[in-house]
């Protein structure tokens, strides 16, 4: 995700700050790739042109081309834009209400609604210790409400004894009420898919919603759909009252455009994003870490926060740490190879770090898998241990050595380096721009 769009805007800003003064003219040519990478992104055109404006309109202001580091003023300017397009501050669920709060699960077929409504009861059941009661309405789709019930076994959420020939409606209503004399506190009901925008399905979807009050009507949007995902997000949020988006498949390969303009689209925030299949792959989204990766910095507070949940708080301490200083070795990094692999592999990993772009560049058929890291770690095995905190020893003589012995090419030997290389220069930069802050606070 944001891979190529981070992969753009880097480029454009890195040629930015590498400048000591900056005029107008260098920087509404930067402004102008911006638009070029956002586009390309997917990002709806309204919101690419009222960003753009903005950004610009800001950057030109005297003080920022007079300043000591233009370069770095713009991206700040840049940085504060993408996180007000992307909704400011990560937005909690509103549960605040009589009990049982209901969540409605609205959205296309296919873009995840099901196994997100398990994702996010597993997550209230298990994180906010809320007693969970989840029903599907979709009688539509054969076996779709068995579906929920074999996800709900799974994710240990009980779900509404099915009781066939009932209607949307009347399911809801059972589950209230089910509800209300069982003393849950939150009941997540998962509407019947459409596999595009249908007028019945929609007028179903809103006596559903008449009846049953929700506390929170959660839109799910495959990110993959790209412009397709805003559009839907635009013919939803004029049918019902929306109270914010699920994004599915962060994970995947999308461009980032569906994640950008949601907000501006619907006027609502994103508030949770889908990192997987499994039932723990859902985070809460938080606007100024995308940010971040967009710039090409990288999620390091998520990835810790990730660490710290499988791995020993010590040792995501001390990783912390070295990133604070801007520099880590090749032990280090074989430490974090290891991690990775504990944390669920590259695959759930492989955006929030900074330079795993790199890694995935670094391969050759650029496939992330474990087997890369096996391989990875097979090299740094056979460095010396002042090769692995001095990687700059290691010339060409080393290098065919280190090959040997790992069982690999002087080749794969240079990409390792070149990935350290530009992850070390990589944490450097999100040192310079203070973005561990809020992780140091984090850590105490
Ligand atoms: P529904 O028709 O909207 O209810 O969609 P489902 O919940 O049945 O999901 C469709 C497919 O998408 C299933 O194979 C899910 O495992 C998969 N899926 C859902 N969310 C995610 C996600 O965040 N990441 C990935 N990789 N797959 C997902």
């Amino acid at each position: 995700m944001f891979g190529s769009l981070s992969e753009r805007l880097s480029g454009v800003f890195d040629r930015l700050r590498g400048r000591g003064a900056l005029t107008e003219d260098d920087v509404r040519q930067a402004m102008r790739e911006v638009r070029i990478a956002l586009l390309e992104a997917d990002v709806a055109l309204p919101v690419v042109r009222d960003f753009v404006s903005k950004i610009t309109e800001k950057a030109i202001g005297h003080n920022v081309l007079k300043s000591v580091t233009p370069g770095q003023q713009v991206v700040k300017i840049v940085y504060d834009a993408l996180v007000e397009m992307l909704g400011s501050d990560t937005s909690d669920l509103n549960l605040a209400v009589n009990p049982p709060a209901v969540i409605l699960m609205v959205g296309l077929q296919g873009s995840g609604k099901t196994t997100t409504s398990a994702k996010l009861g597993k997550k209230l059941k298990e994180k906010d210790h809320k007693k969970v009661l989840m029903a599907s309405l979709d009688v539509h789709r054969p076996a779709a409400q068995e579906q929920l019930a074999t996800l709900g076994q799974q994710a240990d959420v009980p779900t509404l004894p099915i009781i066939a020939g009932q209607q949307p409606v009347e399911i809801a209503q059972r589950a209230l009420t089910s509800a209300r004399l069982q003393g849950y506190d939150v009941v997540i009901l998962d509407t019947a898919g459409r596999l595009h925008i249908d007028q019945l399905l929609m007028d179903e979807m809103k006596a559903v919603a008449d009846s049953s009050q929700p506390a929170e009507t959660l839109l799910v949007v495959d990110a993959l759909a790209g412009q397709d995902a805003v559009n839907i997000a635009r013919s939803f949020s004029e049918q019902v009252d929306l109270t914010g988006v699920i994004l599915t498949r962060m994970d995947g390969d999308a461009r980032g455009g569906a994640a950008l303009s949601m907000r501006a689209v619907t006027g609502k925030p994103i508030k949770f994003v889908g990192t997987s299949e499994k039932l723990d792959g859902l985070s809460p989204f938080h606007p100024d870490r995308v940010a971040n990766r967009i710039l090409g910095m990288g999620d390091i507070i998520s990835l810790v926060e990730k660490a710290s949940e499988t791995i020993e708080k010590e040792d995501a301490e001390a990783l912390a740490a070295k990133m604070a200083k801007g520099r880590f070795d090749f032990n280090d990094l074989k430490k974090q190879f290891s991690q990775m692999r504990r944390m669920g592999g590259m695959g759930a990993l492989a955006s929030m770090l900074p330079g795993v772009k790199q890694i995935k560049n670094a391969m050759a058929n650029g496939q992330v898998d474990d087997r890369i890291l096996v391989k990875m770690e097979a090299m740094i095995d056979s460095m010396t241990p002042k090769e692995r905190i001095r990687p700059e020893l290691i010339n060409a003589k080393r290098k065919i050595r280190i090959a040997k012995g790992s069982g690999t090419t002087v080749q794969e030997i240079n990409r390792l380096l070149k990935m350290h290389q530009e992850m070390s220069s990589a944490m450097k930069r999100l040192k310079k721009l203070g973005g561990i802050k809020g992780l140091m606070k984090m850590l105490g």
